[in-house]
Formats: structure tokens, C-alpha cells, sequence
């Protein structure tokens, strides 16, 4: 033990002092005290090197020997050990930090009080805080929403509330308060303005689909009564002709609603199946052939089909978006109006479907809005002509599923342009005519 060595130092010093007495007489003590000194200086000079050392802990310990060198040794080892842990910690802290960050949704930590702690970047977003700044202040005065501090002032909050964002725009957010220990709380803060959009829309269509039915069931149940209800000889031949027809022409209306509607479903709900090259000429041309078998000579058709260009996806929905565009020139293109259809390659490598006509034309604030199920521009003549205002919502979505664009160029009482454009990666090297 080195405080024994020192002792024994001392000792041998004061033997060595009583010893040289005989020769030192009286000065004896003085040697003692002499060399006493000697000891005292060293380790106060040590002791000044330990203080500077301490400015600056950084450094390893100044050298130096005996018992200062063990008590030096240790307490640098504690530090560089302390040293150690606390990087370790500090990237655990560091890390956790960074997991927060990286959460979808938004989290803000607070204080009983809800005095803002800490906040990722998502719940900035979506409430509008700022940090350092707003660290501190209490969460209530920052998102002064009604329905958020009712909520906040609950005493428990075992379900989410909903706010609009006061970060701004017409975000919604679904917000919940999280009490995780005595003194602290989260609150978790998710963007639902989509999921919301979603069901909003679900329950609109599910309104448009009853009223699209409920007309053609209306008329269709009231002739029906007409007819048990009264005797047979009170209606002649020419109108209980007149009743049929005008029945099954509603049953037929229900009917395509029916039919388009399992299409879009299917649309929707199938996955794409492997592209396969379709013959597009061929389909053109098959799709032409109905409309000028739907237009009775009412309207004149021109075509300009590239009969090499092939496009890969799939046959039936492409055959159906193409003859869409083409019934709805059709309908919507009075009495000697002009239908125009091209195929062919863009400048771009892209592959280009149009169907031109001189029709009624639509005013430029429709068109964003064409293509939203059961949309029409004038609902009556949509009906008289046997639309059922998803012809446009299909066929976009059959463009979707193949990577394609639905274009629409219009304008009121000038005519449309409707075009279907396939991306360079869906074109087929052209086909060799075999003929
Ligand atoms: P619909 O069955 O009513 O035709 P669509 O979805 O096919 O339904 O079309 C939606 C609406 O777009 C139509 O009701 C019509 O108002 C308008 N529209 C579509 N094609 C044309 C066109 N070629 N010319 C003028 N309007 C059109």
C-alpha cells in the first residue's frame, strides 16, 4: 500500500535523524524537519500540477510518482469511463429523437400543464409550431380550436378527436392526447383530409347511384300500377304499346347503370393483368363501325389510323375506352356534324388516340370535373341519349390502369377533342401490315 511506503519513509527518516544524532547533535531535529519540508513541497507542487490539470480535463494527467500517480490514474479513468457512457447515452437520445422524426404522423411531448416539451416535424406542419420559440408555451393558447380544448380538458382521452389543421390549408387532422407517465403527455396529431375526401365521396356516390336509380324504378313501378290497376279495356293497343316501350327503355337505362357500374367496380378492384399487344387498327375500326351504326347517317366520320401501331395492355378495356370517346362524338354531336378519329405517333415516341368532333362543345369551367362519375354537363340530354354519366370516369380509369393520359381540348358550341395518349414504353415495334 503506497500510504504505508510513505509512512515508512518518514520513519526511516526520523530512525535515520535519531541515528546521526551522536554527529548532528541538537541539529538532528532539524535534518528531521528538513527533510519533513522536502516532503511537503513535492506534494504541494504536485498539487499545483493537479489543479492546471484540472482546467482542462481533456488531457491526460500530468506525470508523476507515488501515491498522487495511483489517485491521478483512477480518477482519469473515471472520467474517460463517465466519458464513455454518456456518447452512449447521448446516441440513444439521439436516436430516439430521429425515430420520432421519422414517424409519419405528428408527436408532441408535454408537461402536465400542456407546456410544449418537444415536437417532430410532422406535428410542425400540421400545427404550426415553431421550435426553440414555442418551446414552453402552453399547447392551449397555440391551437385554440374549440373542439380541441373542450377534448384537452377531459380527464381522460381514450378516443381522437378531429380539428382542422391551424397549421393552415384545408387539412384535417385526427388528433390524441397520450398521458404515458404522471407528469408528461403526447399528443399524436394524423393527416386524415384523404381518408376523409374518401368517404365523402363514397357517400356521394352512394346518393348519385339511388337517385340515378330511383327515377327509371319511379316511372317503371308507376306504369306497372297503371296497368294492374286498371281494366283491360280501358287502354287501347296503341298505348299499352306505348307503356311497354316506354318501360323498357327505363329497365334498359337501369340496366347500362347497372353494366357500368360492375365495370368500374372490376376496374377498380381487379389487378392489371400482363400486358399483351392490342391490335389498336383493329379495334378502331371495329369501334367506328358501331358509331356510324349508332349515328344512322347523321353524322360524316373521317379516320387517320397508323395500321402498323400496336400498344401492349388489355384488350377489352382499351376497346371500350376507344369506343366510349367515340359514342359520346356521337351523342353529343348534332345532325350533320363531323367526327374525326387519329392513331398515330407523337413527335414524343408516344402513341395518340383523338376522336374530333364539331359537336355541342363544353364550357371550360366542366372540364375539370368531366371525368367524376355520374357528372354531366346537361343532365337531360345525357339521359335522352342514353348516357349514363360514367362513360368518361371508366375510360379514365382504363387509362390509368395503363399508364395512359386522358386529354380533353373543348370549347362551348366549337366542338371537342378527346385524346387517349399511351407513353413510349407501352408502344409495340410496329407491326410488319402482313398483306
Ligand atoms: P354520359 O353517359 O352522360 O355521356 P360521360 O361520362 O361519357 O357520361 O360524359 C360525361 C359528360 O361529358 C356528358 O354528360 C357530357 O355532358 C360531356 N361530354 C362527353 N363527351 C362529350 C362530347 N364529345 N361533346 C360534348 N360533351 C361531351
Amino acid at each position: 500500500m503506497l500510504w504505508i511506503r510513505n509512512l515508512i519513509a518518514v520513519l526511516v527518516w526520523a530512525g535515520l535523524a535519531t541515528l546521526s544524532r551522536p554527529i548532528t547533535g541538537n541539529f538532528s531535529w532539524a535534518v528531521f524537519s528538513f527533510g519533513l519540508g522536502l516532503l511537503l513541497f513535492w506534494h504541494l507542487w504536485q498539487l499545483s500540477r493537479v489543479i492546471r490539470w484540472t482546467r482542462d480535463l481533456q488531457r491526460p494527467p500530468p506525470p508523476s510518482a507515488g501515491l498522487w500517480d495511483e489517485a491521478l490514474a483512477r480518477i482519469y479513468r473515471h472520467l474517460r469511463n463517465q466519458e464513455r457512457q454518456l456518447s452512449l447515452l447521448e446516441g440513444n437520445v439521439q436516436g430516439f429523437l430521429a425515430a420520432a422524426q421519422a414517424l409519419p404522423d405528428g408527436l408532441v411531448t408535454l408537461d402536465q400543464e400542456f407546456h410544449i416539451d418537444w415536437c417532430n416535424r410532422i406535428a410542425r406542419q400540421h400545427l404550426g409550431l415553431r421550435l426553440p420559440a414555442d418551446r414552453g408555451q402552453s399547447l392551449l393558447n397555440l391551437v385554440r380550436s374549440p373542439e380541441f380544448v373542450n377534448y384537452a380538458r377531459q380527464d381522460d382521452w381514450p378516443a381522437p378527436v378531429l380539428l382542422r389543421s391551424p397549421g393552415g390549408g384545408e387539412r384535417l387532422l385526427m388528433a390524441q392526447l397520450i398521458s404515458y407517465n404522471k407528469h408528461q403527455r403526447m399528443l399524436l396529431t394524423r393527416d386524415v383530409t384523404q381518408i376523409e375526401k374518401l368517404e365523402t365521396t363514397r357517400r356521394d356516390f352512394v346518393a348519385n347511384v339511388s337517385h340515378e336509380l330511383r327515377t327509371p324504378l319511379t316511372v317503371l313501378s308507376g306504369f306497372l300500377e297503371t296497368l294492374r290497376d286498371m281494366p283491360a279495356e280501358a287502354l287501347s293497343e296503341d298505348q299499352r304499346e306505348q307503356y311497354l316501350k316506354l318501360m323498357h327503355d327505363q329497365a334498359q337505362r337501369m340496366q347500362a347503370i347497372v353494366a357500368d357500374l360492375l365495370t368500374l367496380s372490376t376496374l377498380e378492384s381487379s389487378p392489371t393483368t400482363d400486358p399483351q399487344p392490342v391490335n389498336m387498327p383493329a379495334l378502331i375500326e371495329t369501334a367506328l363501325s358501331q358509331a356510324r351504326a349508332l349515328s344512322s347517317g347523321r353524322h360524316e366520320f373521317s379516320s387517320e389510323i397508323d395500321a402498323t401501331l400496336d400498344i401492349l395492355g388489355t384488350g377489352t378495356e382499351i376497346s371500350s375506352a376507344i369506343s366510349n370517346l367515340l359514342v359520346n362524338a356521337v351523342r353529343y354531336t348534332p345532325e350533320g356534324g363531323h367526327i374525326t378519329v387519329t392513331w398515330g405517333r407523337e413527335a414524343d415516341g408516344s402513341a395518340r388516340y383523338a376522336v374530333k368532333d364539331t359537336g355541342i362543345g363544353i364550357a371550360a369551367h366542366h372540364l375539370p370535373r368531366l371525368t367524376e362519375r355520374f357528372y354531366r354537363v346537361d343532365r337531360g340530354r345525357s339521359r335522352e341519349s342514353g348516357g349514363t354519366g360514367l362513360g368518361l370516369a371508366i375510360t379514365k380509369h382504363i387509362a390509368m390502369r395503363h399508364e395512359a393520359e386522358l386529354d380533353i381540348a373543348s370549347e362551348l358550341g366549337q366542338g371537342s377533342t378527346f385524346m387517349l395518349r399511351f407513353p413510349e414504353s407501352r408502344v409495340v415495334a410496329e407491326r410488319a401490315l402482313s398483306s
